[in-house]
């Protein structure tokens, strides 16, 4: 999906880009064939311009070569007619002839002399020069238009247009030699407007410059038969061509023409640059305009890219945003799935569960309850909701609810529907569910364990006492039996009945400390409490025990005295803790060992009552288990020691119900201590 949104966006970006670069290349393209064609037309125009130019100039050259051709045709019909005398100098004052343009006009004779002129002369052979030469030696009919040359007498350049006289026969009379000042052309040629660089050259069939315009230089005389001009000229007569120059290395558009009717030629020439102005001004303007273009398509592009880029990133955000909703919505939905199979597995082992679970609001309000609620309470589903735990379960007190924690609650009274009661412990739980406290009940109708237990005890109380009475007439018999009271006993039969009546004091104390048992479970041990002087009792402690370590060669010494003080205790029961564990001390000593009782305040109103001895102390692993019923380090001990693992389960017991508290210190190979510590009675 995501893939797809980006192609397409980059699609849209590579079209827009495409469709850019061609428009682009439209509006340079068209904008050059234009500007070509600007160009072409420009040039095309000042070719034409060239061309026209020098037709003008041709049309004028040719008019100022007729003025000469006629002034030399005036002058040599007078010369012919008057000779000498001929006043050349007041004819051509006279003005019919025009002088502006005529450096000079004079006459030649047929010896080649200079025999007339205008301007003040003297007698010289001209028939050296050319265009004197040509007319000596041939009859050209037409006049003649020598190079420039430097005038002798006037010092000035001048072409000389000379015209053969000629005789009445025909022969060679003279020479009419008419000087025209080649600035006059120049002249001309600047009056034309050809632009900055914009030439004008006369030129003969000789290659040597009659008259030009050339930019500053007015010269005349050069020799451009080498020129590619003057050889087209040559050629074609007329023409146009370009040309770049070798001077000033500039381009020009060229016109050439011979000149009608004379062996001359006329170039006009106008320069690239400035046949090109009105060019350069379109083209920049057009060049402006392109670049204006260029710039908005680029700016319009880059926007729209721009904007295609930014819907693309919204669109691949809309598209995360969509799959990342898909899945949260499929994760949802498959933790909807597991929610609904464990609250499914949890209702099924709820509903089966053999205690009832009930939750109830903090106020006792029953929310939920399972199959065994109903059945304990022996209430339909209906009568059960919004009841009040109260009423199940008179006992809790009334407004308990809000202090009642988590934990045992042990066991209670529950009332089921109908106002039978019955024994139910119960545990409660404290959750918070959605801001508020609520109580998870497991409550377990124990009816039947309590008729069990009672059985139990009955049976060991009856099965102990139905025990405990002949076994009294069994050990009073050996007793007298064994004291010799029925007369002396053979050895043999001496020492059995010894064994028979140890064993039977042993079985007496097995079915007493069972019957303390059974009391002590069924609650029904009953203490009879009073304050006693310490010493008194640790005294009688002492020498009630001391047979008992005799018989194992033990000695059992106080330590101290005992402190003054007075304990709440039941003496019997006090008197029956110490028996234990002093006759345990004895036991697990070594004969000639002492069993030593130590007394000491632990405070103010605390007195610690410790026996010790030097026996093999208590290993590490049983340590836990030794205040246990039947709990024995060594299985072999009842034989060996003849306990049963029941006299220090029964101690503690006492001790607790007495206030006080049981306790041992010991270590392995060097001896144990076990303590007890009572509560000192005040005054
Ligand atoms: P028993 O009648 O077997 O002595 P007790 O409950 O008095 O029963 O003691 C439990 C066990 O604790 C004993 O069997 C013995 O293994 C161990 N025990 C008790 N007192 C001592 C002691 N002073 N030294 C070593 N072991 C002892």
């Amino acid at each position: 999906m995501e893939l797809l949104a980006k192609n397409r966006s980059r699609d849209a970006r590579l079209g827009l880009s495409l469709f850019s670069l061609l428009l682009l290349a439209y509006i340079w393209g068209s904008t050059y064939y234009q500007l070509l064609d600007a160009k072409n037309e420009a040039i095309q125009t000042a070719q034409k311009d060239a061309r026209n130019y020098a037709r003008t100039i041709e049309e004028h050259t040719i008019r100022t070569l007729q003025t000469a051709d006629q002034a030399a045709l005036f002058v040599s019909e007078h010369y012919l007619e008057l000779g000498l005398r001929f006043d050349l100098p007041a004819y051509m004052k006279s003005g019919i002839i025009l002088g502006d343009i005529l450096n000079q006009v004079s006459i030649v004779d047929q010896r080649g002399d200079l025999v007339l002129s205008n301007l003040p002369m003297k007698k010289t052979s001209l028939s050296d020069r050319e265009h004197i030469r040509v007319h000596m030696e041939t009859d050209l009919g037409q006049l003649f238009v020598s190079k420039p040359v430097l005038g002798r007498i006037s010092q000035k350049w001048s072409l000389q247009m000379t015209r053969r006289i000629n005789n009445a026969n025909g022969s060679f009379h003279g020479v009419a030699v008419v000087s025209v000042d080649p600035f006059y052309f120049s002249r001309f040629y600047e009056e034309i407007n050809l632009g900055k660089h914009g030439t004008v050259t006369m030129f003969g069939e000789d290659g040597i410059v009659r008259a030009r315009r050339d930019g500053k230089s007015a010269e005349v005389g050069q020799d451009v038969s080498k020129g590619v001009i003057f050889r087209a000229a040559l050629a074609n007569g007329s023409g146009d061509m370009r040309s770049t120059s070798i001077v000033d290395g500039k381009e020009r558009l060229f016109s050439y023409r011979k000149i009608r009717n004379y062996p001359l030629y006329i170039a006009a020439a106008i320069g690239m640059e400035d046949a090109l102005v009105p060019y350069q001004t379109r083209e920049s303007e057009s060049l402006r305009l392109s670049l204006i273009a260029s710039l908005l398509i680029l700016a319009f592009s880059a926007f729209v890219l721009a904007m295609v880029g930014r819907l693309q990133r919204s669109e691949q955000h809309a598209l995360a945003a969509n799959a990342a909703k898909s899945t949260l919505l499929h994760d949802v939905e498959l933790q909807k799935n597991e929610l609904k199979a464990s609250s499914d597995r949890l209702d099924t082992i709820v509903q089966n569960a053999a205690d009832a679970i009930i939750t109830t609001n903090d106020r006792g309000d029953i929310e939920s309850f399972n199959h065994s609620a109903e059945i304990i309470f022996a209430c339909s589903s209906e009568s059960l909701l919004g009841r009040n735990m109260q009423q199940l379960t008179p006992t809790l007190q009334a407004g308990s609810w809000q202090l009642l924690e988590a934990g045992v609650l042990g066991v209670v009274e529950g009332v089921r529907q109908g106002g039978q009661s019955f024994p139910l412990e119960i545990t409660a739980s404290k959750v918070h569910v959605l801001g508020q406290d609520k109580f998870i009940l497991i409550a377990r109708d124990i009816t039947e364990r309590k008729k069990v237990e009672r059985l139990q005890q009955e049976f060991v109380s009856t099965v102990s006492h139905e025990l405990r009475t002949p076994l009294t007439a069994i050990r009073g018999s050996l007793g007298l039996v064994a004291g010799g009271v029925t007369g002396v006993l053979p050895p043999q039969a001496a020492a059995l009945v010894k064994m028979a009546y140890t064993n039977t004091e042993r079985l007496t104390q097995l079915i007493n400390d069972l019957l303390d048992v059974q009391k002590l479970e069924s609650g029904f041990l009953s203490l009879t409490q009073e304050a006693c002087s310490l010493p008194a009792l640790i005294i009688e402690a002492r020498d009630v025990n001391q047979a008992f370590a005799a018989r194992l060669a033990v000695s059992i010494a106080l330590h101290n005295p005992p402190p003054d003080v007075f304990v709440n205790v039941d003496a019997g029961r006090f008197q029956q803790v110490m028996a234990n564990l002093l006759s345990n001390a004895c036991k697990y000593s070594s004969p000639g060992d002492s069993v030593i009782i130590e007394t000491k305040l632990l405070g103010p109103d605390r007195v610690r009552i410790a026996v010790g001895d030097n026996g093999p102390g208590i290993s590490e692993e049983f340590r836990d288990r030794i205040f246990q019923k039947f709990a024995q380090q060594d299985a072999s001990d009842t034989k060996a020691k003849g306990g049963s693992g029941l006299g220090l389960s029964i101690s503690k017991a006492i001790v607790n119900q007495m206030g006080g508290e049981i306790g041992y210190h010991s270590t392995i190979g060097e001896g144990s201590s076990f303590y007890v510590d009572l509560p000192i009675q005040a005054g």
